[in-house]
């Protein structure tokens, strides 16, 4: 048993949902209790579909539990086939189906129905949503493909230079962050090298266009969350490379293209010399009109430019999917400047390859499912922004600081109106909006910290956010309870928590040392108290004056 008020993913039905819903032609029929179709609000509400899911549920009930609940799942998967007539049929249980073990998908496979029946086996307490979408994926293209395999020994006929390559796009799927609008944007990367886009998957496709994948050159897994294993026996069954490189980023975008340019064996250098040119000449009417350059993003001038000064050295917490966070520590560190202080996944798949970024900075990945423990690691790290899921927009409105959202699980406002992508160019256009937008602008933040009286742009209060400090941060001057804390009360940590070693007691900050404190920008007073804390703390010091602030300074600066 593990306590649990909130969860990052959903169970691994949650998945197969996700890939059944992205697609056309696909129907599920899914073992579960009455009250499973809650799962359908995600796809209605918050990705605002016009139309139900694809899922057939056989909603058994207690009562039906005495009864022959196999029998259920045989009706439930005639009525589907003869309402929706689907190219194939998926079928699965729910947790709470799982217990009873009815084998809905071999009772399935045995009526004899005149389509492909994909049978899925997802162990509910063990595995979760993206690993359920992933094994979906896997099964759905490998029982669609598995005649085609080529021979044991055979390789793939070389691409007559001729024609142009062809790529196939694995991952995207309903419910994935941005899915919609990052396709669109990797159309734009393919065609301005190109490259034929031949397969998108699954999102948009159906069985016919899935057993069109091994035509194309090579494939793009564009999620490995979702598409690896996928495109791994692709790899092993068709001869198909695989392209890794997820293209959010510019530094990454650029490494995609070149990644093609190798894989297909096609001369890619004007793309990349192109995506260089990156002042975009936002001044000249010319290429204003001709809407930019689209072959470079704004992201690398923008944070260039003067005004992104202040940017530099922000102390930044990243965590999501493992794609999202690893892409976000690059963007964070070599596009913006800023300063990686924590990095973590809850995608417990794909733990290596984030504990392998986090090493390249000297820091411990948070490799954990449990939001408190992340809660626990960012308020350890103290940091200016919290770059996460929906969930840390909750944790760091708590702790009081800025926070964008840049992976899964996502609210419905993460499923916006307008053209929002993260891949490619445009991608990293809205990245640094994004990002930069929680931030408190440069002048606001020097003003506040030069004078601290002010009864309106007060500490901590983000005018461009109509922000007014929390009635906790002592201020007055009224203002609704916002997002906008001081990070951490001038004293409220100094009693002993259990566990500390018993000197920790004995700390205490002095007037004089307590108002110096208070004269550090809101934004890092919670880390320099820490540091001071714990340098006191290491030499037996037990008041904190205005002195020991400085020596803590001096002694950390070194
Ligand atoms: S079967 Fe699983 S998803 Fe459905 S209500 Fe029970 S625990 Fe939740």
């Amino acid at each position: 048993m593990e306590l649990t008020l909130w969860t990052y993913e959903g169970p691994p039905h949650v998945g197969t949902m996700r890939i059944a819903t992205a697609m056309e032609g696909v129907h599920y029929v899914l073992h579960a209790p009455q009250g499973d179709t809650y799962a359908d609000l995600l796809f209605t509400m918050i990705e605002r579909r016009d139309r139900r899911p694809p899922v057939t549920y056989t909603t058994f009930q207690a009562r039906d539990l005495g009864g022959d609940t196999a029998e259920m799942v045989k009706t439930s998967v005639r009525d589907a086939y003869n309402r929706f007539k689907p190219q194939v049929m998926l079928v699965g249980e729910s947790c709470t189906a799982e217990l009873i073990q009815d084998q809905p998908g071999s009772l399935a496979k045995s009526m004899g129905l005149p389509i492909p029946v994909v049978s899925l086996e997802l162990p509910a307490y063990s595995k979760k949503e993206n690993w359920g979408a992933s094994e979906t994926l896997y099964h759905l293209v490998r029982s669609l493909l598995l005649s085609a395999v080529l021979p044991p020994g055979a390789s793939r006929p070389e691409r007559d230079p001729a024609i142009r390559p062809k790529a196939n796009i694995i991952g995207p799927t309903a419910l994935g962050f941005r899915c919609r609008d990052d396709i669109q944007e990797v159309l734009k990367l393919l065609a301005e090298i190109g490259v034929d886009a031949n397969v998108i998957a699954p999102l948009g496709a159906t069985p016919d266009d899935l057993m069109r994948i091994p035509d194309a050159d090579f494939n793009i897994c564009l999620y490995p969350e979702i598409a690896l294993t996928t495109c791994k026996w692709l790899e092993r069954s068709f001869k198909q490379p695989t392209v890794k490189t997820v293209p959010i980023g510019v530094g990454a975008t650029r490494d995609f293209i070149a990644e093609i340019g190798e894989v297909a064996n096609i001369d890619v250098s004007a793309a990349l010399r192109r995506s260089q040119a990156d002042t975009l000449g936002n001044w000249s009417a010319d290429r204003l009109s001709s809407m930019a350059n689209p072959g470079a993003s704004r992201l690398p001038w923008y944070s260039r430019s003067v005004d992104s000064t202040y940017l530099t050295g922000k102390r930044v917490f990243i965590f999501g999917d493992a794609t999202h966070a690893i892409a976000a520590a690059r963007i964070a560190t070599e596009e913006l400047g800023f300063t990686l202080v924590g990095i973590g996944t809850y995608s417990r798949e794909f733990a290596r390859q984030v504990r392998e970024v986090a090493k390249q900075y000297g820091l411990e990945a948070v490799i954990s499912d449990d939001y408190l423990a992340v809660e626990e690691a960012v308020a350890e790290a103290s940091p200016e922004l919290v770059l996460g899921t929906q969930m840390e927009r909750h944790i760091a409105k708590r702790l009081g600081i800025p926070c964008a959202v840049i992976s899964t699980p996502i609210h419905v406002q993460d499923v916006p109106a307008r053209y929002s992508p993260q891949i490619g160019w445009e991608g990293a256009n809205v990245i640094f909006d994004d990002w930069v937008h929680p931030l408190m602008m440069g002048l606001e933040e020097h003003l506040i910290g030069m004078f601290r009286e002010d009864f309106e742009f007060a500490e901590g209060h983000m005018s461009h956010l109509h922000t007014a400090p929390h009635p906790t941060a002592g201020t007055s001057g009224g203002g609704v309870a916002v997002a906008v804390a001081e990070p951490m009360a001038i004293t409220a940590d100094l009693q002993p928590t259990e566990g500390e070693p018993s000197d920790a007691v004995s700390l205490s900050w002095s007037a004089d040392g307590e108002a110096e404190l208070k004269k550090i920008p809101f934004f890092v007073r919670g880390k320099v108290k820490r540091n001071t804390e714990k340098f006191a703390s290491d030499r037996g010091i037990t008041s904190i004056t205005v002195d020991t602030l400085y020596e803590a300074k001096a002694a950390i600066g070194k």
